[in-house]
């Protein structure tokens, strides 16, 4: 297909050969996402490089009809960086990072990824803290909130959102802080993809040198489970991290006889000074393996390669409040939960609290402040067959472990206004639908969890 003589036209004048076409050599792998399933075959994908393409971009696909995505790091789980028919925004050559170390301010631009932003910084023993996982978009894991190995201590990712740059739909490029436009500058904070396309974002850096981190791994037992959980939710804000229940991973550190057995596996950074203190009582339960030790921060970002393509289901919800951690009886269903799944299968428990909790409610649209973990449950199948298995396991096991009615949108593996509804409380959802209105009243910004005007 040409987009000679189309609505396109004038786009591909502007963009030249980054106006990529299913005939295109490049085009399979602009759509190619973290995630597998059916396929979605947009129109085109634009590669776009300024604030200025991207407002042309988007006057072409309203004049063309056509429903817009946008994608960064394609990790998201319901794909949204996917449109069937539709004109995508690949950001991925505005990919710059700027450390101002002076400033204490990490400046990244749209496309940006979250392993060369904590590498850049890095190099100046600063940090912001973004997940787990370096292949991560930044613009798309600030948007929906962002919890990884700094969130106890210096919050999540959105709380350490200064600014940011924003294409709008109607062409108009705006700043959103606490100064201008403070509305947009609130929804941006949990509202996801709704209300324009970011093409750059100013993050508060901290200082975080070397850090005792890593992967930790244990045989399933719930006493195990639940002294874990209860070290991560009552150890200091130093410490922050992530205990999977799943079938161990075919990866070169795990021993053969461990794989695709059900077991413990966590994912730690202790960012102060009296890690093997706060470790003591991880280590007194005898670990499988324990690659725990003193890194630069940045080296906890290693790996993070190209989509590995697997196809499953993930749903996401919070439990308990304060320094609460799960009993043995919870622990014991996640493990029988994952002991039984038909496929590759994870119970993901990650500890909030600490600097988190300190945020009103109210004051981002990330709104979930009190809980003491958020848990993720996420069925994997190798092909598409085995995917309505691996829905129905999830259903039931995250039925079993009391997660459900509330949901974190960078977690969610469908996007239906049931799943917005649970992301956000309704003050929160009211709000960001007015917010909507002012700043995207057409509703170009769909294909995401979307806030309807
Ligand atoms: C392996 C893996 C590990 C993860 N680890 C963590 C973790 O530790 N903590 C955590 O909080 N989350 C984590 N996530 C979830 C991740 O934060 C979300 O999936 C996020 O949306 C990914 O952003 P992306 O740019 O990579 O994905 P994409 O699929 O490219 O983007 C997702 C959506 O974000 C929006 N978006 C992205 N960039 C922009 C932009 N510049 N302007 C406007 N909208 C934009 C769009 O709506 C887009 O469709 C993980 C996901 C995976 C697959």
């Amino acid at each position: 297909m040409s987009t000679h003589d189309t609505p396109l036209a004038p786009l591909a004048d502007a963009l030249g050969d980054r106006l990529l076409t299913p005939d295109h050599p490049a085009f399979a792998e602009t759509t190619t996402v973290f995630v597998g399933g059916p396929p979605r075959t947009p129109a085109a994908v634009a590669r776009v490089r300024s604030a200025a393409e991207i407002a042309t971009a988007l006057a072409a696909a309203q004049e063309a009809g056509l429903p817009v995505a946008v994608r960064a790091g394609g990790h998201h789980q319901s794909r949204h960086a996917l449109v069937d028919g539709g004109l995508v925004l690949d950001l991925r050559l505005l990919d710059g990072v700027e450390i101002d170390a002076a400033a204490g301010v990490g400046r990244a631009q749209g496309g940006a990824l979250a392993g060369p932003y904590t590498a850049a910084a890095g190099e100046h023993g600063l940090a912001t803290g973004f997940g787990d996982t370096g292949s991560v978009g930044v613009a798309g894991i600030t948007l929906g909130g962002g919890i990884g190995y700094l969130s106890r201590r210096y919050g999540l990712t959105v709380d350490n959102l200064l600014g940011a740059e924003v294409v709008l739909a109607d062409g108009r490029v705006v700043r959103a802080d606490a100064d201008e436009n403070p509305d947009l500058y609130w929804a941006l904070r949990g509202g996801g993809g709704n209300f324009g396309v970011v093409t750059r974002l100013d993050l508060r850096l901290h200082e975080v040198g070397t850090v005792t981190g890593g992967m930790m791994m244990w045989e399933p037992s719930p006493e195990g489970l639940a002294t874990i959980l209860r070290t991560l939710a009552e150890g200091p804000e130093e410490l922050s991290g992530m205990v999977n229940v799943m079938l161990a991973p075919p990866a070169p550190m795990v021993p053969e006889e461990l794989r695709g057995k059900p077991v413990l596996m966590a994912l730690l950074c202790h960012s102060g000074s009296d890690a093997a203190a706060t470790l003591a009582p991880l280590r007194e339960l005898k670990p499988l393996l324990d690659g725990v030790a003193e890194l630069p921060y940045p080296g906890l970002f290693g790996g993070g390669g190209p989509a590995p393509g697997g196809i499953g289901d993930l749903r996401t919800g919070f439990l308990g409040e304060g320094t609460w951690s799960p009993d043995e009886a919870w622990a014991t269903a996640a493990i029988e939960a994952v002991s039984a799944a038909p496929g590759p299968a994870a119970v993901n428990i990650r500890p909030m609290g600490g600097a988190i909790a300190r945020v009103d409610a109210a004051a981002t649209a990330f709104a979930h402040r009190d809980p003491a973990f958020m848990v993720s449950v996420g069925g994997n199948a190798l092909a598409s067959d085995g995917l309505p298995a691996a829905q129905e396991w999830t259903a039931t096991a995250a039925d079993a472990l009391g997660v459900e009615g509330r949901g974190y949108v960078n977690f969610m593996g469908t996007a239906t206004q049931d799943d917005v509804r649970n992301a956000y409380p309704e003050p929160t959802l009211a709000r960001l639908r007015e917010i909507k209105r002012t700043y995207d009243p057409e509703n170009t910004f769909a294909s995401t969890h979307n806030i309807l005007p």
